[in-house]
This record gives C-alpha cells, sequence and structure tokens, in this order.
C-alpha cells in the first residue's frame, strides 16, 4: 500500500464512530494525527490487523525499526553504557536485568536471554540502551497520566494495559502472589491505599507499580499502573506504553493457559 497522501484516505480506512478510544476527539483528527507522525494506525483498536499490515508496510514496519535499532547498538560503546543502564559487560554482551531474569546483547545486536524474546521487550530493551538517561530511580510514583505525553495516549493505555490486568486481577486475585515468584518482583506496602501493590522492574531503572483495589460495599474493583517520575527520562512514553501493554498481554496469557 502505497503511503497516504493525505488524511482522508487514513479516516477511509477507520469506523468512523468517533468512539475516542484512541485519544482523539474523532476519527478525522486521528487520520490528521497519523499522518503527521503523531499517532500510529495501530492505536485505532477498532482495526484488524490485515488493514493494519497493509498500512504499515510502506512506512517503517517493526522489523524495519529493530533492524534500525540495532544498527544503532552497533555504534555504542556497550562496557561504557554499563552504569548507566544499571546492567553489567562481560565477555562481549551488555547483560541486564528483565522481570529477574538476564537479558543481554553483543555488539552485533544479537540477544541471548534466559525469557521468551517478545518484541514488546526488545524494542523498548534497545531504546532503554540507546537512550537512557540512567537517572537514580528517585521513589516518587506518578500515574501513566502525569507523564509528559501520557494524557492523550492515556485513553489507550487504560484499554489496551489497566482494563485487561483488572480482569485477570479479578478472575484470580492471588495472581499477584504468582508475580512476586514467577518474575522476582517486589510485593511492597500497600500504596495509594490499595489492597495489593506490587513493583515489577521490566529495566533496572523503570521499576512499574501495579495497584490493585478489591470490589467493597458494591463499588467494583480497579487497578492502576503507576511509574518512577523519572520514566519519561530513563525509557520515554512511546516505551513505557509498550511495556505496559505487553506485561498486560503477558499475564492475559498466563492466566488463559493456567486456567485461571
Ligand atoms: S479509536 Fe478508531 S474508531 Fe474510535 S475515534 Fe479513534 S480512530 Fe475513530
Amino acid at each position: 500500500m502505497p503511503p497516504p497522501k493525505n488524511a482522508m484516505e487514513i479516516f477511509q480506512l477507520l469506523d468512523k464512530s468517533n468512539c475516542r478510544d484512541c485519544g482523539e476527539k474523532t476519527c478525522l483528527a486521528f487520520a490528521g494525527a497519523v499522518l503527521r507522525g503523531q499517532k500510529r494506525i495501530e492505536e485505532c483498536p477498532k482495526l484488524d490487523r490485515e488493514t493494519i499490515g497493509r498500512f504499515s508496510d510502506s512506512p517503517r514496519n517493526q522489523d524495519d525499526v529493530l533492524i534500525e535499532l540495532k544498527e544503532k547498538i552497533a555504534t555504542v560503546d556497550l562496557a561504557g553504557a554499563a552504569e548507566r543502564v544499571g546492567g553489567r559487560f562481560a565477555d562481549g554482551k551488555l547483560t541486564l536485568k528483565v522481570l529477574g531474569k538476564d537479558f543481554s546483547v553483543d555488539a552485533e545486536g544479537n540477544f541471548f536471554a534466559d525469557i521468551h524474546i517478545n518484541p514488546w521487550v526488545v524494542g523498548p530493551y534497545l531504546i532503554y540502551i540507546l537512550t537512557t538517561k540512567g537517572l537514580p530511580v528517585s521513589g516518587n510514583w506518578v500515574s501513566f497520566r502525569e507523564l509528559r505525553n501520557g494524557k492523550e495516549r492515556y485513553p489507550l493505555f487504560q484499554k489496551r494495559c489497566e482494563e485487561v490486568l483488572k480482569t485477570v486481577a479479578d478472575s484470580y486475585t492471588d495472581l499477584f502472589d504468582d508475580m512476586v515468584h514467577l518474575f522476582n518482583c517486589r510485593q511492597v506496602e500497600q500504596q495509594f491505599r490499595s489492597d495489593i501493590s506490587v513493583v515489577l522492574l521490566p529495566l533496572p531503572k523503570v521499576p512499574v507499580m501495579v495497584c490493585y483495589w478489591l470490589p467493597e460495599d458494591g463499588i467494583e474493583s480497579s487497578l492502576n499502573l503507576f511509574f518512577d517520575e523519572t520514566a519519561n527520562e530513563n525509557l520515554g512514553i512511546e516505551s513505557v506504553f509498550t511495556i505496559g501493554a505487553g506485561l498486560a498481554q503477558m499475564f492475559a496469557k498466563l492466566s488463559l493457559r493456567h486456567g485461571y
């Protein structure tokens, strides 16, 4: 599919319901944002995979982005980057802990990992090595909305991440205990008056806290994710989104597989 010449070409692909799930007020506004490169076509949850695939063929697809990132890794002094990224360098490889497991890359962009190498991990992992400022984690938690450029992306983040995790947590509340053991995360003291608070570490300086409130007195349960206030500098909003959505998918699949 050739690259779209104007917003109308993109608009024609959309379902025109103006549902706002993408964070834009109308489908036309969304089409304009995609044309300007401010949104990605896949941020409209109403589009099927085939349309997204056709659309992303002509601009850069995910594989192209990954190849580009790997080429950039070849230009990085991995040994020198180790301290900044909170990893260690040995035998020609830079190793970071990803959800408690070793995940390494060498100068040619080859991966070595104790966990399944998912695209939602690889992209943010490489971007983190290339761009993180490596600020120390502050301990001040903020919502996705409060991160820079998070407000406009929040409706989609809520749908793809928080709502998915809440469904899993509602069906299997002990999941949080399993998360602690499976992914080497920390159960922390109650935060924001939540019933359960768990901190995951998808990248060394990018903690993610999951807070879950049980249903009570006719009020339904809720679940929110919180990030360290350094998340914009240490990773960037796009990759924070990717990690949140990826975690949610992973837990949804785990819960299905184990029949929760
Ligand atoms: S999510 Fe899709 S259908 Fe809904 S307003 Fe945005 S572009 Fe339109």
